[in-house]
């Protein structure tokens, strides 16, 4: 039977003086899950906070009864539940909403789901991979041909989002599963980190330190070392 290793670190970085991502890791179940919240008046710290414990609550019983993806998506839909009537009952909480990049590990398959620009990437045998497509416009317009990617990294655009978690009644996460390898190290991250730091810059320093932990505090040093404009959380899961 597989096992996971997780690890998460969030930072308030260089310049932001709240930190809206939120992480939680729940190893018994083999989840991990990352939101970066958005709204004036710190809402985007209510939004993200909302939305990982109304997650983290809810799944536990929907896994007992529905496969993975089912169980997730579900989960999903109650925490925009939770964070668009929260957002309608307080006038200083309207329009707040928030990111989400969930990985669930099951034996030797990983279930992930996104709503926004928080990524999963994984690494395996050296090689990063993204894993996830952002929700903005930027992306938007790489996919349809009219944004180069490298133009999309510099972009204004990168980080309005098309969809998040709590905005509208509905919710379109994206879910997909993948089957895992020994070794495999999966990273969940805010834009914080991937707006400061190239997928090249991450592979290197994945490569570099093993350590679930200390790999973390890396990356999270790396990014405010050029900038740490925001918020910076990561989270980083290995099959042993
Ligand atoms: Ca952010």
């Amino acid at each position: 039977m597989p096992q996971w290793t997780m690890s998460g670190r969030t930072d308030t970085g260089r310049v932001r003086e709240n930190n809206e991502d939120t992480f939680a890791l729940v190893p018994e179940i083999g989840l991990s899950v990352l939101a970066d919240g958005m709204g004036g008046h710190a809402a985007g710290e209510v939004a993200s906070r909302l939305a990982v414990d109304t997650l983290t609550r809810e799944l536990p019983t929907h896994l007992r009864t529905l496969p993975a993806l089912q169980a997730l998506l579900q989960a999903i839909t109650e925490a925009n539940n939770a964070v668009f009537t929260a957002a309608a009952r307080d006038p200083a909480h309207a329009g707040m909403g928030t990111t989400l990049v969930v990985a669930l590990f099951e034996a030797a398959t990983v279930h992930i789901a996104h709503i926004g620009d928080s990524r999963a990437y994984r690494l395996r045998s050296g090689q990063l991979d993204r894993l996830t497509q952002d929700h903005t416009l930027a992306q938007e317009w790489v996919t349809r041909g009219s944004l180069s990617p490298e133009a999309a990294r510099v972009s204004p655009y990168r980080n309005v989002l098309t969809r998040a978690v709590g905005t509208e009644a509905e919710v379109q996460p994206i879910l997909q599963e993948a089957a895992a390898a020994p070794e495999d190290i999966y990273l969940l991250c805010s834009d914080g980190l991937t707006d400061m730091l190239t997928d090249a810059t991450i592979e290197r320093l994945l490569i570099e330190q093993m350590d679930l932990a200390r790999a973390a505090e890396h990356l999270i040093e790396a990014a405010n070392a050029a900038g740490g404009v925001d918020n910076v959380t990561v989270v980083l899961a290995r099959m042993d």
